[in-house]
Formats: structure tokens, C-alpha cells, sequence
């Protein structure tokens, strides 16, 4: 059995079909507080299995050392987390709480239980600047807010683990830009409130329930002024995660692997993609750059390909079209 934690939220769901598809048995634990007990049932409808659903909190030590006793965990896959950078930087209290706190008491369960793999849920934020060049594994890292902070701070406790007992095996993924959701369009990404992210945020004007996007700043050192990322399919996301499992046992060390398609998008780029998937035109106005955010960035995935034997398989055109079906039969997420 695989330990999800956070496998009820955006990545973890598509993770957990991608797993059970894969043979594999996820079970999943997480607080809600970020998602909706309906994604099990999506589950189900895709997969035929519903997965056994766990609601708790990682922080909650006895809980953990309950689960890890009562279940033949093999590995955990380590996504709960909060993952809002505005929120973090108002509330960093609250990032190191949840995100580093949480995390701990999850390896000491882990330590306790004699379960020793883990794949972790890193972003590429922690390069933290820009780069023109593809970003490889060993870029310099920097965090630029506290939720980047908090994936720094366990990304080197992990390391720090694996180096001390080398019967630890971690996978530390350092995910770019997921978008899109199932073809199935059960499940998806359905954020709280007005949407920070680019994708939630277009396809909401989309369907009408806002009425433009701002695009955030016309004057970057890039081929239209717009800022660049690569932006992945979370299914190929999903995937690298099975791929990352199927890997750890022949490795001892903890390693830190991006997740990216290689090519970069700008949100005008992203615009155009979404229009043509909607065959809806998107209004915006570009207004000024947003607090915090860099030029250009997109990955070197080639550890990735090498080492775990993955890569992207959907390009920009399959992510908005994803969106938009998922949006359209869910025009207001899972509450209908
Ligand atoms: P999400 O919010 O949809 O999913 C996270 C899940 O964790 C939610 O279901 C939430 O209820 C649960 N959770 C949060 N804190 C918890 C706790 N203390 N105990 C138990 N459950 C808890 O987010 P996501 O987009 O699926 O992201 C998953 C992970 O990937 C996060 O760690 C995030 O930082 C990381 N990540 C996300 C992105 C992105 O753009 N979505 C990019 C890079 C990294
Ligand atoms: N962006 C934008 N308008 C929005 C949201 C995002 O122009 O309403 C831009 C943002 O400036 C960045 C890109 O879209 O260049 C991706 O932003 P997102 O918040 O989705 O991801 P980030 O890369 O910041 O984590």
C-alpha cells in the first residue's frame, strides 16, 4: 500500500488514479482543508476502486503512528501541504506549521514504522530566479517567501535523513507549472475563492464567471513582454510520480528530480492555447508586474527521462482543452 497524504487535493487525486492504474494501492489521509470528500467517489467512477480515505492531519502524531501499524505501508507519497505564496507571506506562521512541522512528524512516524521511502512534493520555486538557460537539477536555490522557505527547509532535512541512515530512499520532485485535469473531466484543480494561478483564472472568465484576466506586467525580458513558464499536464505529473516510486528501490540516496515539459509559455502564448481549446475569447488587460514573480523560467527535464524513465507526453494544446472540459462540467468545482 502507498501512503498518500494530501491525495484528496489537485495533484494527489490525479497521483491516486495514475497509481491504482498503475496496480498500485493508494491510501489516502488527509485534513480536507483544501479539498472535497466527493474527489473519492470521482475516483471510483474513473477507476473502479475507491480508495480507503483516511480524514486527518499529519501533525497528528498518534493518528500517524496508528495508520502506519494498521496498514502494510510500502511508501508514502507526500503531498498535504498549504501552497498559497501570498498566503504564506502573510501568514508564515501558519507555512511552517502545516509544511514543515507536518512534514516532520510524518518522517518520525515513518522512522518509527520502519517505512523508509518517500517522494516529496517540491516546486521549482526553490531556484527562485530567473533563467534563460533550461533550469537543471543543480541550479543554485534560493527562497524568495515562506511557502518556498518551507520546501527549502525539508528538502535539506531530507538530505540531511538520507545521509545519516542510507536505508532511506527519497525522490524529492520539484514540480514546474501544473495545469490541466483528467480527460475524464471529473477531477480537477478547484481552488478556493478567486484563483491566483493563470489557468484556474482564465478559464473562470471563460465561463463567465469573471469578466477579464489581468495580465501581470507587459514588460519582461521575453519574446512578448509576458512571463515564461513551463507549464505540465498533471496527469504527466501524476505519471512521474508512479515513475519515481518504481525507481526508489534501486537508489539510496535522496535525490531531487524536476518534473517539467522543457518549453516555456508565455501567458500571452497561454491565452492563445485556451482560446483556440474554448473557442471563447479571453478579454485582458496588462496591468503591472505582480509582487515577486521573475521573467522566465522552465526546466531541464533530462534526469527525469534518464533516471526514472519519463517525460512529458501532452503539450499546451491538450492542457487548456483538459481545463476547459473539466470547467465546463464543473462550473463551480465539486460543489456542482
Ligand atoms: P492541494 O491544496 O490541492 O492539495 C493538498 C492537499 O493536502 C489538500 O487536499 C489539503 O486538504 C491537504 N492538506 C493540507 N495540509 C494538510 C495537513 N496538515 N494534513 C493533512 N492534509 C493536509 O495542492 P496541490 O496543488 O495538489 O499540491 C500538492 C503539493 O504539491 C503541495 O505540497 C504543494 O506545495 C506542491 N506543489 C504544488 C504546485 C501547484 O502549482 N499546484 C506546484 C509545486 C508544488
Ligand atoms: N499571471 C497573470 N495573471 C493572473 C495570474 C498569473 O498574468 O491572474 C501570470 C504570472 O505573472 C506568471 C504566470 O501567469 O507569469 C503564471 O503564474 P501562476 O500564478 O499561475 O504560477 P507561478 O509561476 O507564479 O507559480
Amino acid at each position: 500500500m502507498i501512503l498518500v497524504t494530501g491525495g484528496m487535493g489537485y495533484i494527489g487525486s490525479h497521483t491516486c488514479v495514475e497509481l491504482i492504474n498503475a496496480g498500485f494501492t493508494p491510501i489516502i489521509l488527509d485534513n480536507l482543508c483544501n479539498s472535497h470528500k466527493n474527489v473519492l467517489e470521482r475516483i471510483e467512477t474513473i477507476t473502479g476502486q475507491k480508495p480507503t480515505f483516511i480524514e486527518g492531519d499529519i501533525r497528528d502524531s498518534e493518528l500517524l503512528n496508528k495508520v502506519f501499524s494498521n496498514y502494510p505501508i510500502d511508501a508514502v507519497i507526500h503531498f498535504a501541504g498549504l501552497k498559497a505564496v501570498g498566503e504564506s507571506v502573510q501568514h508564515p506562521l501558519r507555512y511552517y506549521d502545516n509544511n514543515v512541522v507536518g512534514s516532520l512528524s510524518l518522517v518520525q512516524a515513518m522512522e518509527k514504522a520502519g517505512v523508509k521511502r518517500l517522494i516529496f512534493s517540491s516546486s521549482a520555486t526553490v531556484y527562485g530566479c530567473s533563467s534563460t538557460e533550461p533550469i537543471t537539477e543543480s541550479f543554485s536555490t534560493k527562497a524568495v517567501n515562506p511557502y518556498g522557505q518551507s520546501k527549502l527547509i525539508l528538502e535539506t532535512m531530507f538530505t540531511d535523513i538520507c545521509h545519516a541512515d542510507p536505508e532511506w530512499q527519497m525522490v524529492i520532485l520539484r514540480y514546474f507549472n501544473p495545469i490541466g485535469a483528467h480527460e475524464s473531466g471529473l477531477i480537477g484543480e478547484d481552488p478556493n475563492g478567486i484563483p491566483n494561478n493563470l489557468l484556474p483564472f482564465i478559464s473562470q472568465v471563460a465561463i463567465g464567471k469573471r469578466d477579464k484576466l489581468q495580465v501581470f506586467g507587459g514588460d519582461y525580458d521575453t519574446h512578448d513582454g509576458t512571463g515564461v513558464r513551463d507549464y505540465i499536464h498533471v496527469c504527466d505529473l501524476a505519471s512521474g510520480h508512479v515513475a519515481a516510486l518504481n525507481h526508489l528501490p534501486y537508489k539510496s540516496n535522496c535525490l531531487a528530480v524536476n518534473l517539467g515539459t522543457g518549453k516555456g509559455y508565455s501567458v500571452l502564448d497561454v491565452i492563445n492555447a485556451f482560446e483556440k481549446a474554448s473557442n471563447k475569447k479571453i478579454p485582458y488587460d496588462v496591468v503591472e508586474r505582480r509582487l515577486g514573480d521573475i521573467d522566465i523560467y522552465f526546466a531541464d527535464a533530462s534526469l527525469a527521462n534518464s533516471l526514472l524513465n519519463w517525460q512529458a507526453q501532452f503539450n499546451i494544446d491538450d492542457m487548456c482543452r483538459d481545463t476547459w472540459r473539466w470547467q465546463q462540467k464543473n462550473p463551480n468545482g465539486y460543489l456542482g
